[in-house]
C-alpha cells in the first residue's frame, strides 16, 4: 500500500499542501479516493468488531473516528516518506517532493543514491519509522483504559498499531522498488559492485512479489472478500509495472550521467535565411544535409528554427510561393544551451515536450541538439550498460 522512490508509471501532479524540511508535500487527486475508502473501512471495523470485549459506541461516532483515524494513518505514511527523504538528503540526493496518491506515498529522487550504504540507509529509514509509529500506538493502546475517552480510543489505537505493523512488514517484501527490494538491491550492489546488475536482480524479485500479490488477490476474491481481493490484484499489477519502469529509469539515469551536450549535438549546422523559399529550403538544406532542423536567421541574427516535419506538412504545390518565415517556429530562452551542459539537465525540458535546442557559446551557434538524438545516444549507452 505504500511505496517510495521517484519511480511511477505516470507523472504525479496535485495540490501543494505543505512544505516540510524544504520538501514540498503534494496531494494527487487519486489520494482522495483512497482516503475515503480507508476512512470508511476504519468506520466499518470500529462498528463491527470488539476490541478487548468492548463494543464501539454507535451513531455517527464510528464514522467520525474512522475519518480521524484515517488522517492519523496518512500522517504516519507521510512520516515514513519524510524519513526516506531526510536520509537521502543527508546523502546528497535532493528530494523534489513527496506525493500522496492512490497507492500511498512517493518521494521523488532526482538521481540515484551514490553508494550501496546510502541506498541501504535510505531504504530502511521508512520501515523503521513505521515500526516506531506502530510501537507508539501499541503503547498508547496498552495505556488506555475503558474509562473517560477510553472506549472511543481503544479501538482506533489498536488498529493503528496493527495497520502500521502490517505496512512496515509489507514494505520489507524483497521486491524492488519496495523498501525491502531496495534493501536487497543495496546488499547485492555491495556484494557485486555493480549497481545495474543489482537493480536487475532486485527487479525480478519485484515482479515476483507482484505476481504473488495478484495470486493472493485471486484467492482472497474467490473466498468472498471481493474488495480486498481486487485491492491485492491492483497492487500486484502496479508493483509489477513499477518494477519494470523503475529498472528502466535506473538504467537511463546511469546512461545519461556523465554525458554532455557537446558529445551528442550536431556540428556544422548551416543557417537558413528567413526569406528562403520552401523549394530552396527543401533542395539546398533538407535535401543536402541529414539534419532534422535548421536555425533560421534574419540579417545574421537567429530568430527561430525550421523543422523537416513542418516543411512536410505544407503541400509541395505551395513550396514555390511560401518562404521559410511562414513555417518557422520562434525559439524560447530554454532552447539555448551551452555545450558543457550535462545531459541530465536537458532531460526535463525534453520530456516536457522540447524537441530542439541550439547550442551556443561565446555568442555563437555551435550546434544543434535534438530530442531524437539524445534518446538514441542514451538508449545505445543503456544497451551497453545492460550487457556489461
Ligand atoms: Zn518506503
Amino acid at each position: 500500500m505504500e511505496e517510495h522512490g521517484e519511480e511511477k508509471p505516470a507523472p504525479l501532479s496535485g495540490f501543494r499542501v505543505a512544505r516540510i524540511l524544504g520538501i514540498e508535500i503534494v496531494i494527487n487527486p487519486t489520494w482522495l479516493v483512497i482516503f475515503v475508502l480507508v476512512a470508511i473501512s476504519f468506520g466499518q471495523l470500529f462498528l463491527e468488531t470488539k476490541v478487548d470485549g468492548v463494543r464501539y459506541p454507535g451513531g455517527a461516532l464510528p464514522w467520525i473516528f474512522g475519518a480521524l483515524t484515517a488522517i492519523v494513518f496518512f500522517f504516519g505514511l507521510l512520516l515514513h516518506e519524510l524519513a526516506h527523504s531526510y536520509v537521502a538528503k543527508r546523502n546528497g540526493v535532493e528530494i523534489g517532493r513527496i506525493t500522496l496518491f492512490i497507492f500511498g506515498g512517493a518521494a521523488e529522487m532526482s538521481e540515484e543514491l551514490p553508494t550501496a550504504a546510502a541506498e541501504f540507509k535510505t531504504a530502511i529509514a521508512g520501515p523503521i519509522v513505521t515500526f516506531l509509529i506502530s510501537g507508539v500506538f501499541f503503547g498508547l493502546y496498552a495505556l488506555t483504559d475503558s474509562s473517560g475517552w477510553g472506549p472511543l480510543l481503544v479501538t482506533p489505537l489498536f488498529y493503528l498499531a496493527w495497520v502500521n505493523l502490517s505496512i512496515g512488514i509489507f514494505n520489507l517484501l524483497p521486491g524492488f522498488p519496495l523498501d525491502g527490494g531496495r534493501i536487497l538491491r543495496a546488499i547485492l550492489w555491495k556484494l557485486t559492485g555493480n549497481m545495474i546488475k543489482a537493480t536487475r536482480i532486485a527487479t525480478y524479485f519485484g515482479r515476483g512479489v507482484g505476481v504473488l500479490l495478484i495470486c493472493a488477490g485471486v484467492v482472497t476474491f474467490m473466498n468472498g472478500n471481493l474488495i480486498g481481493g481486487i485491492w491485492f490484484i491492483l497492487i500486484g499489477i502496479f508493483l509489477d509495472r513499477i518494477a519494470r519502469e523503475s529498472y528502466r529509469q535506473t538504467v537511463l539515469k546511469v546512461a545519461a550521467s556523465e554525458a554532455r551536450v557537446e558529445d551528442i549535438m550536431y556540428l556544422d549546422v548551416p543557417f537558413v535565411d528567413i526569406q528562403t523559399p520552401l523549394t530552396s529550403l527543401r533542395s539546398n538544406y533538407f535535401g543536402r544535409y541529414n539534419l532534422p532542423a535548421f536555425p533560421v536567421c534574419r540579417e545574421g541574427e537567429v530568430v527561430g528554427i525550421v523543422t523537416r516535419t513542418d516543411l512536410l506538412e505544407v503541400s509541395p504545390s505551395e513550396w514555390e510561393v511560401l518562404s521559410t518565415e511562414r513555417i518557422m517556429r520562434p525559439l524560447r530562452q530554454e532552447q539555448f544551451i551551452s555545450p558543457d551542459t550535462p545531459i541530465e539537465k536537458v532531460l526535463k525540458p525534453m520530456f516536457a515536450g522540447e524537441m530542439f535546442f541550439l547550442v551556443v557559446s561565446d555568442g555563437k551557434i555551435r550546434g544543434l541538439l535534438t530530442r531524437d538524438e539524445v534518446i538514441r545516444f542514451i538508449e545505445a549507452r543503456a544497451r551497453r550498460i545492460e550487457k556489461g
